[in-house]
C-alpha cells in the first residue's frame, strides 16, 4: 500500500483513529518540504496547525454493507481550504481532501489529499489589489472633484491612504519651483501622540537625495521601505522608533511631460509585508495626483492670463482700442482716450475710425492692417502716429490681432515721454516672452474659425519638421488632410469644447493636445488655442505592452490547433492504413497455409520467409492499434464493458500468445501466484495492458527472464511484470508514462512511445493506479493496482477526478 501511496504524485497523508501521521508521499515532501522520517507519528497539526474543520465527522468512516459486486461507494468527501505549514514555516495555502483508506476503514485509518492553490491564491491577491485600486481611484475622483487647490488635494489624497489602506501617517513634500528644495506643504494623520514626528516632519526641508523623500525625488520611483527605523538613509529613524511607526513607502507625484510636483511619504504603525501591492497603489497615486495638478496649474494659468488682459484693459499702461472690419471703433479704454483726447461719448455715437485717428501720411493703412491679420493672425509692432482731437500727432508703437474675423484688437503705446530713452524696450520684452516659449517641448498654436492657424510656436515643433510660424495662414484642414482623427479633433475644437486629445499621426509622433476654445465678445466660438506635448514614447510603450500580450495570446492558441491537428492526423492516418494491413495479413495467411499444406521440400525456405513476413504484419498491426487507441483515448471515446474477469487466465493467456516470440528471443516468461484473482473489468482493455507490459519487458529485458506475479489483497488486485533488462533512469521514470515519451533511441529501439501512456490511461479508467521501479542496468518491475470491484471503487490516481476517495 504505501508503494502505491508512494508512487502517487499528489501529495498525500494516511493518518490514523487519532489524526496521526502514519505515512507520507515523497509528494508531500515536494509540497511542504517535510520529509518522511519528520512526519511519521507527528499528529496532524504539526502540518496544518489550524487542524481540519470536519476531521472528527470524517473519521472513521462507516464499514462498508457491500454484497457480490456492488462496490462499496464512499460518499461524497467536501473539499476543505486550509492553511498549511512549511518546513520553513511560511504557509502555504491548500485544498484538502480526506476519506476513508479502502481497506483500513474498520482500523479507523484515514487518506489526507493535498492540492496546492497557489495559482488561486495569486489570481485572489491580484483582484484584491484590483478592488483596492478601484476604491482609491473613486476616493480621490470624488475629492478632486471638490477642490481646486493643491493643499486640499494633497490632504484627500493622504486621507484616502490612511482610511483606504491603513497607513497612520502621510506628508505631501510640495517640490519649490526653482529653489530644488522639497518643503512639507501639508501633514495628515488619523493618530494622536504622534506629535514628535509632525513637528520634525513639518520643520524639515530637503535637498535632493537627502533621506528617502528627497532620494525619491531624484529616483523619480517609490520607494519602500518595511521597516524605516532599521533603514540607514531614513533621517527621522529615531523619531519614528520613538513614536511607533515602521513600515513606509514614498512615491513621487509626476505631471505628464515627466514634470514632478512632489513626494508623497506615507508611513504605519507595522512593519510592510506587502511590497507589490504598496508599490502598484503608490504608482497609480502618484499618478492619478500628478494629472489632477496639472490640470489645477494649466486652469490657473488660465485664470491669470484672463486677470492679466483685463488688468491690461484697466490699467494706465496701454492705449487698447477694438474696431470692426470696416475700421470703426467699437470700444477704447480709458487710455487711449485720455492720450488722444476723446471722450466715451464720442466711441459711444461711433464717430471713430482707423482714418479720423490716423495721420493721412501715415504709410499703414487699414487694408494693410486686415491684409497682415488675415495671413499672420497679428499685426506686428510699428512705430506710427496718431492724430489727438486737437489734430497734433502722438508717436506710438501700434500692433494689432485678430479677434476672430469680424473684430481686431489695437494697442497703443504712447512713446513721446521717453521714446529717446529706451528706444529698444517693448521690442526686449517681446523677444523674452517669444524666447520662452520656443525653448519649451511643446507646441503652441492658435486656430481661427475657419480652422487656419494663426500662431504655431514651441520647440516641439522640431519634431514635426517645422520651423515656428512656419505654417501661420495655412489650413489646418489643409496640412492634417490625411489624419482622420486629427480633423475630427479640429472641428470638436473649432465647435467650442475644452477637452485632451491623443492623436497619433501616420507619420509618428504621438500628441496629447489641450484644446481650448475662443470666443468673440458676444461669446461665440472664434477659434481655438491648442497646446500639444509629445507622448510618442509614453504611448509606445503602452501598445507595445498591449501588442505583447496579443502575441502570447496567439502563440498558446496556435500551439493548441497544432497539438489538434496532429492528433487528427492520426486518427486518420491509423485508421487509413489499418484496412490494406489488415488485408495483407489475410492474404500472407492463406498464402502461409498453403505453403504449409504442399509438403514440397523446396517450399520451407517459403513458409519460414512468410513466417517473418508474418510477424512484422503483425507488428505493424499493433503499432496501428496503438495509434488508434491513443486517438480514442485522447477524444475522451474509451468505453469500458465491465465484466467478470479473472486476471490470473487473462495473463497466462498473454503469455501463450508470446510463447512464439519468447522461444525465438530465448527469454523465459514465468508466472508466479495462485488461484483466481476475479474482479470486475473490462476484459478486451486489461488484456491490453498486460500485452504492453509484457512486450515491454521482452523488447528491453535483453533476453533475460522475465517474471509475472498475480495475486490479491483486501479489496485490490496486485500484478507485477518484472524484468533485469535496460532498466530506466529516475528523471525517466514519470515522463516514460506520457503521450509520444521514450527513454530510449529510435535507432537501438523502435516504438512510438504510446504503449505505457496507453496502460497509464485504461488502468486509470479502470480505477487503478500504475507505476514503476526501476535501476538503469538493474531491470525494471512495473506495478499494477486494481480495485476487485471495478472502477468505482477507485484507489487514488493521477490526476485528481471528482470520483471516489481523492
Ligand atoms: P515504446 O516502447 O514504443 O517506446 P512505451 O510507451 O511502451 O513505448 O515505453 C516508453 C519508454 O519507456 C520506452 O521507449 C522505454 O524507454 C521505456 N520503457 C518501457 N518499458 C521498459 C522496460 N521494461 N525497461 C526499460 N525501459 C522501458
Amino acid at each position: 500500500m504505501r508503494r502505491v501511496l508512494d508512487s502517487l504524485g499528489d501529495p498525500l497523508l494516511a493518518l490514523d483513529r487519532s489524526a496521526r501521521i502514519l505515512h507520507a508521499n515523497a509528494g508531500m515532501k515536494e509540497l511542504l518540504g517535510w520529509s518522511r522520517l519528520e512526519l511519521l507519528g507527528r499528529p496532524l497539526t504539526l502540518v496544518i496547525p489550524g487542524g481540519l474543520p470536519n476531521l472528527r465527522q470524517e473519521s472513521p468512516a462507516a464499514p462498508p454493507q457491500s454484497a457480490g459486486w456492488e462496490p462499496h461507494l464512499p460518499p461524497p468527501r467536501p473539499l476543505v481550504r486550509v492553511s498549511a505549514l512549511r518546513r520553513d514555516g511560511r504557509p502555504r495555502e491548500v485544498e484538502v481532501r480526506l476519506s476513508p483508506w479502502p481497506g483500513g476503514e474498520a482500523e479507523g485509518l484515514s487518506i489526507l489529499s493535498f492540492h496546492p492553490l497557489d495559482t488561486q491564491v495569486e489570481l485572489e491577491r491580484h483582484l484584491r489589489l484590483c478592488r483596492r485600486l478601484n476604491m482609491m481611484e473613486a476616493a480621490l475622483t470624488q475629492a478632486f472633484s471638490q477642490t481646486s487647490d493643491e493643499e486640499d488635494a494633497a490632504y484627500a489624497v493622504l486621507r484616502a491612504c490612511g482610511e483606504l489602506e491603513g497607513w497612520t501617517l502621510g506628508t505631501y513634500w510640495r517640490m519649490e519651483q526653482g529653489a530644488n528644495v522639497l518643503e512639507p506643504l501639508t501633514l495628515w494623520t488619523a493618530s494622536p501622540g504622534l506629535s514628535d514626528f509632525t513637528n520634525v516632519t513639518m520643520r524639515r526641508t530637503l535637498a535632493p537625495l537627502e533621506g528617502l523623500p528627497g532620494q525619491t525625488w531624484t529616483r523619480r520611483e517609490p520607494i519602500w521601505c518595511r521597516d524605516v527605523t532599521r533603514e540607514a538613509r531614513f533621517l527621522r529613524a529615531d523619531v519614528a522608533a520613538r513614536e511607533g511607526l515602521h513600515g513606509a513607502i514614498f512615491f513621487p507625484v509626476m505631471g505628464s511631460g515627466g514634470r514632478m510636483y512632489g513626494v508623497v511619504e506615507l508611513f504605519s504603525r507595522a512593519p510592510r509585508e506587502e511590497r507589490e501591492a504598496d508599490e502598484a497603489l503608490a504608482n497609480a497615486l502618484g499618478h492619478r495626483f500628478g494629472r489632477f495638478l496639472d490640470r489645477l496649474h494649466h486652469t490657473e494659468l488660465e485664470l491669470t492670463r484672463d486677470k492679466a488682459v483685463r488688468y491690461l484693459w484697466e490699467s494706465d499702461l496701454l492705449g487698447l482700442f477694438v474696431s470692426d472690419t470696416r475700421g470703426r471703433l467699437l470700444d477704447a479704454n480709458a487710455t487711449l482716450l485720455r492720450m488722444l483726447g476723446y471722450s466715451r461719448r464720442d466711441v459711444r455715437e461711433g464717430l471713430l475710425s482707423w482714418s479720423t485717428l490716423l495721420p493721412p501720411n501715415q504709410r499703414i493703412s487699414l487694408e494693410g492692417v486686415l491684409r497682415r491679420l488675415r495671413t499672420d493672425g497679428v499685426f506686428h509692432s510699428v512705430e506710427s502716429e496718431l492724430l489727438r482731437k486737437n489734430d497734433n500727432r502722438v508717436p506710438v508703437l501700434l500692433g494689432s490681432a485678430s479677434l476672430g474675423e469680424e473684430h481686431v484688437v489695437t494697442f497703443a503705446l504712447d512713446l513721446s515721454a521717453w521714446r529717446p530713452m529706451e528706444p529698444t524696450a517693448p521690442r526686449e520684452a517681446d523677444a523674452r516672452l517669444h524666447t520662452l516659449i520656443s525653448h519649451a517641448p511643446v507646441v503652441l498654436f492658435a486656430l481661427d474659425r475657419d480652422g487656419n492657424f494663426t500662431l504655431s510656436e514651441g520647440w516641439g515643433l522640431e519634431a514635426l519638421g517645422l520651423k515656428p510660424g512656419q505654417v501661420v495662414g495655412m489650413s489646418a484642414f489643409e496640412l492634417y488632410r490625411a489624419e482622420a482623427t486629427t480633423l475630427t479633433h479640429v472641428r470638436r475644437a473649432l465647435a467650442g469644447e475644452d477637452f485632451f486629445s491623443v492623436d497619433a499621426l501616420s507619420t509618428g509622433p504621438i500628441y496629447e493636445t489641450h484644446w481650448v476654445p475662443l470666443r468673440d465678445v458676444e461669446g461665440r466660438p472664434a477659434g481655438t488655442l491648442g497646446l500639444s506635448v509629445d507622448v510618442t514614447q509614453r504611448e509606445r510603450e503602452a501598445r507595445w505592452r498591449t501588442q505583447l500580450l496579443a502575441e502570447a495570446e496567439e502563440a498558446r492558441v496556435e500551439a493548441e490547433r497544432a497539438v489538434r491537428a496532429r492528433d487528427e492526423f492520426l486518427t486518420i492516418a491509423s485508421h487509413e492504413l489499418k484496412t490494406p494491413l489488415t488485408s495483407l495479413g489475410l492474404q500472407l495467411h492463406t498464402l502461409l497455409k498453403r505453403a504449409r499444406q504442399s509438403g514440397r521440400p523446396e517450399d520451407s525456405e517459403t513458409v519460414q520467409r512468410l513466417e517473418k513476413a508474418q510477424r512484422q504484419i503483425q507488428k505493424l498491426a499493433r503499432m496501428m492499434d496503438e495509434l488508434l487507441d491513443v486517438s480514442r483515448v485522447t477524444e475522451g471515446r474509451l468505453r469500458l464493458e465491465l465484466g467478470e474477469v479473472d486476471l490470473m487466465q487473462l495473463v497466462r493467456e498473454v503469455m501463450e500468445r508470446f510463447q512464439e516470440e519468447s522461444q525465438r528471443m530465448g527469454t523465459r516468461l514465468t508466472l508466479r501466484g495462485e488461484g483466481p484473482v476475479v474482479g470486475r473489468w473490462d476484459r478486451p482493455k486489461l488484456e491490453q495492458v498486460v500485452t504492453n507490459l509484457v512486450s515491454n519487458a521482452m523488447k528491453y529485458g535483453a533476453g533475460a527472464p522475465v517474471e509475472i506475479q498475480v495475486r490479491s489483497s483486501g479489496a485490490l488486485a496486485l500484478l507485477e511484470v518484472t524484468d533485469h533488462g535496460i532498466g530506466i533512469a529516475p528523471e525517466d521514470v514519470e515522463r516514460i508514462f506520457g503521450k509520444f515519451e521514450r527513454a530510449v533511441t529510435v535507432r537501438k529501439y523502435g516504438g512510438f512511445g504510446l504503449g505505457l501512456y496507453i496502460v497509464r490511461q485504461l488502468v486509470e479508467a479502470l480505477g487503478g493506479a500504475v507505476d514503476v521501479e526501476s535501476a538503469p542496468g538493474r531491470g525494471s518491475t512495473f506495478h499494477l493496482v486494481l480495485p476487485l470491484a471495478g472502477p468505482e471503487a477507485r484507489v487514488p490516481t493521477q490526476p485528481p477526478t471528482d470520483a471516489g476517495l481523492h
